[in-house]
């Protein structure tokens, strides 16, 4: 049978008669191999992805539903067709799955399936005077900033406040209005009092009551990206450059409060490398077995597959192989934290399978030795 099975039934897509129809269809046609399904209503909106191991036996368990209040029940109700795309192995459904559901939005797939539990992300958001908020993944603002991964949502929040305290960035309610000094003559009463008491405790530089510029607040968090981005020190040096010119013009009072400053930063740096997850870690080559002996290989580096093929089996297959890994993983990529939106969930996916079946690491391979294991004598 063809890959891509697809059944249409007739309006209304809600009738018991059409479900016993889709039933039958998936009853007659679907096997128990892993699979990338869809449900989609009666004008084409895929309103469902889903993937299982067992296709049959999983898509059979959602005519099975008990109450129709069931989350499958009302899948079914809302679809009237089924689509589905055999794939090599349960690891490989997952992947399409994630793809599918980034690519389509379904409605019934509410969130990601993400393991959040785990992990935590600072992102930077957009708009007049951005924030940094700690966030379990990406939302549907896709345009934002990501820093990250990061262990244990606690400890970073922690650090994050303490961030924008050093720097002075706000980290009010994300609706708060700003009133930056060099926009005053846009606002017809400025306000006399700031949203908070950080402004007045010397912890932001209050945008929300003039009290910096557009460029003032633009400058400090340029500080908080480089120092996110873990790359340079450039936080750093910049805060002990102005606390040497403090001293060399006698302000020994302003000296010692950015030597304080500079102290936390520090000590702020330590603490994120430390709640840092090494996305080096999840760099390598992974063979999988599939389905009727479809092995793959997936070339994954930092956290996301950067390509896939079938496990080679010629010398000419493996040669074609040798020149894709060099492809992957020859490139320098610079090892910043900041991560692409479009990435984070890959991410969590494979830090999550692994975690879940650690045994198949054993599957995995440094990257020079793929060629010459995976070629079939
Ligand atoms: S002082 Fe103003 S801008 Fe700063 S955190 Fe408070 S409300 Fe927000």
């Amino acid at each position: 049978m063809h890959p891509l099975s697809r059944l249409k039934l007739l309006r209304p897509p809600t009738s018991d008669e059409q479900i016993a129809t889709m039933r039958a269809h998936v009853r007659d046609n679907a096997t128990d191999r892993p699979a990338v399904y869809r449900m989609i209503s009666s004008d084409g909106e895929i309103v469902y992805v889903g993937k299982s191991k067992r296709l049959r036996s999983r898509l059979l368990s959602y005519f099975r539903c008990a109450f129709p209040e069931d989350k499958g029940a009302r899948i079914l109700r809302g679809a009237e067709q089924i689509e589905w795309e055999y794939v090599p192995s349960e690891f490989a459904a997952l992947l399409q799955e994630l793809r599918l559901i980034k690519r389509f939005r379904p409605r019934f797939n509410v969130t990601m399936k993400r393991d959040g539990r785990n992990y935590c992300f600072i992102k930077l958001t957009r708009g007049p005077a951005p924030k940094l908020v700690v966030v379990r993944g990406p939302g549907e603002d896709d345009s934002s900033l990501y820093y990250g991964p990061f262990m244990g949502a606690t400890g970073v929040g922690e650090s994050v406040r303490e961030l924008n305290d050093v720097l002075g960035l706000r980290d009010c309610s994300v609706d708060q209005r700003m009133h930056f000094a060099d926009q005053s003559e846009l606002f017809d009463s400025f306000p006399r009092t700031p949203g908070c008491i950080r402004y007045e405790v010397k912890k932001c530089l209050g945008p929300c009551v003039g009290g910096c510029s557009v460029q003032q607040y633009d400058e400090r968090l340029s500080l908080a990206r480089a120092f996110l981005d873990g790359t340079d020190d450039g936080p750093l040096s910049h805060l002990r450059r102005e606390m040497e010119e403090s001293s060399e013009r006698l302000e020994y009072e302003r000296a010692a409060v950015q030597r304080d400053k500079l102290k936390r930063l520090e000590a702020l740096r330590g603490q994120f490398a430390r709640l840092r997850f090494a996305v080096e870690t999840l760099s390598f080559a992974y063979t999988v077995p599939g389905h009727g002996g479809d092995d793959r290989v997936y070339l994954i580096r930092r956290g996301r597959v950067r390509a896939e093929t079938p496990i080679p089996t010629t010398p000419a297959a493996a040669a074609d192989l040798a020149g894709l890994i060099g492809e992957v993983y020859a490139p320098i990529e610079r090892e910043s934290s900041q991560i692409p939106t479009h990435e984070i969930d890959e991410l969590l996916l494979l830090s999550s399978w692994f975690r879940r079946f650690p045994g198949e690491l054993e599957r995995t391979s440094a990257t020079a030795g793929i060629a010459p294991l995976a070629v079939a004598s």
